[in-house]
């Protein structure tokens, strides 16, 4: 049986998709499979998450023309304030500002719904010669022979050099192939929303720790802001069962009056947490990608662009077994090499600082304020996060560059 593709990618989430254009744009030829419809994953309501790109990986989608896609939906954020505080009241005077004019001109990064993402993914990808989608598909299975990895869908069966498994959470993949995968569950829910606001929120992202847990306001286009109300899993069901009108109400006692009038303007969706990473990324002529291989916290918004430099790093990957002839099925390690202490490290930090700032132990409290206002005075520790925010850190993908 011949190869009916180089590689083969499970999952076709935003992942999924990145990685398979950034594969094509390598001149690797890609079959990718998802088990849903696509017309499901388009509906405006599927996924009302709004993702903050990182300034890196936003460069890869300028060379792989999602930018343009996107157009004039991405907001640029220039600014990051960090304050420590209670519902509705005390705010510590001791907040940390992040501003990217101090690390160069450039935005940390752009904010964009997932919708919008998902769509101009969805576009690039069936417009690709080298890249053919099929969903909805069962993927029933996969088998490894010395020269192939063979998937079996229903009715037929696909052979490429690799299987790249970008399933998700809950990956098939993973589990067919036995990967261990060590799971920390949070405490915590995130409620998902956006709200229309009467004053201009200038490209600035604000991050207001709670007691509960991190509350997000994340520019939007438009005079508009996507939030991320994490909390205790009883208070975000009790918010998730509120009325719209008493609902809006609490929003508005977490803005206070920075925003002039604030409401929702779509629906809420609430997420489960948890802290997830697979005991290995490669297991022969397989690779793990995305949350496949890494879930982490939201709170710093990386666990998306952890996905898009997994996807960036693969393309190099493949391209080099490519150019030298090697087959690329047994050429994946350098993915594992090269990905697994970035993903370790930003996971840990994650989980570190969630664990620290959700919290009203009074000593820890003091503490974290008085950092955030020394941090506030360090000139070398805020390029450096700015830098890290920016995913500007480490060894880079050339599509990132
Ligand atoms: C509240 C919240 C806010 C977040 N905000 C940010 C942010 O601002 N910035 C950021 O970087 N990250 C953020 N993240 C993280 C980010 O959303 C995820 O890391 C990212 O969406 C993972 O994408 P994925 O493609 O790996 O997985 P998924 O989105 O889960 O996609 C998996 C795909 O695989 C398909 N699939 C599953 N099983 C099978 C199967 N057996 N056969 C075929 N197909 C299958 C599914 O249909 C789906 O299309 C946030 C997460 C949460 C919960």
């Amino acid at each position: 049986m011949k190869h009916n593709s180089d590689i083969i990618i499970v999952g076709a989430g935003l992942v999924g998709m990145t990685a398979a254009l950034a594969c094509a744009h390598k001149g690797a030829s890609v079959i990718l499979l998802d088990g849903q419809d696509p017309a499901a994953h388009l509906d405006a309501d599927f996924d009302g998450r709004a993702s903050a790109i990182a300034a890196s990986s936003y460069q890869m989608y300028r060379h792989l023309g999602i930018a343009d896609r996107l157009g004039e939906h991405v907001c640029p954020i220039t600014d990051i304030l960090i304050a420590d505080g209670e519902v509705g009241g005390y705010i510590s005077p001791l907040t940390l500002h992040f501003d990217s004019r101090d690390a160069g001109d450039a935005p940390m990064g752009y904010m964009v719904e997932n919708r919008r993402l998902r769509r101009a993914l969805f576009e690039a990808v069936t417009a690709a010669p080298n890249i053919q989608m099929r969903a909805p598909v069962r993927v029933m299975g996969f088998e490894e022979t010395p020269a192939s990895m063979d998937v079996q869908l229903q009715d037929e069966t696909l052979r490429a050099s690799a299987l790249i498994a970008a399933d998700g959470r809950n990956s098939f993949c993973r589990k067919t192939a036995g990967i261990d995968v060590s799971e920390i569950p949070y405490k915590q829910k995130a409620i998902v929303t956006t709200v229309v606001h009467e004053k201009p929120h200038k490209g600035v992202a604000h991050e207001l720790f709670l007691p509960g847990g991190p509350f997000a306001i994340l520019p939007l286009t438009e005079n508009r802001s996507s939030i991320v109300w994490t909390d205790k899993p009883g208070a975000v069901d009790a918010a998730m069962a509120l009325p719209e009108p008493m609902f809006a109400a609490e929003l508005a006692r977490r803005f206070g009056d920075m925003y002039g009038e604030v409401g929702p303007c779509a629906p809420r969706q609430a997420y489960p947490l948890s802290l997830q990473m697979a005991e290995t990324y490669i297991k022969g002529r397989l690779a793990l990608i995305g949350d496949a291989a890494h879930a982490i916290h939201p709170i710093a918004g990386q666990g998306l662009n952890m996905g898009l430099r997994d996807a960036a790093a693969l393309a190099d990957v493949i391209a080099a077994a490519r150019g030298t002839g090697l087959d690329l099925g047994m050429n994946l390690d350098d993915l594992q090499v090269w990905r697994n202490f970035d993903n370790r490290v930003l996971a840990a930090s994650t989980d570190i600082f969630n664990r620290l700032f959700s919290n009203n132990i009074a000593p820890v409290k003091h503490a974290r304020r008085l950092g955030l206002g020394l941090m506030d005075k360090i000139a070398p520790a805020q390029s450096f996060f700015i830098k890290e925010a920016a995913g500007l850190h480490g060894e880079l993908p050339s599509l990132l560059r």
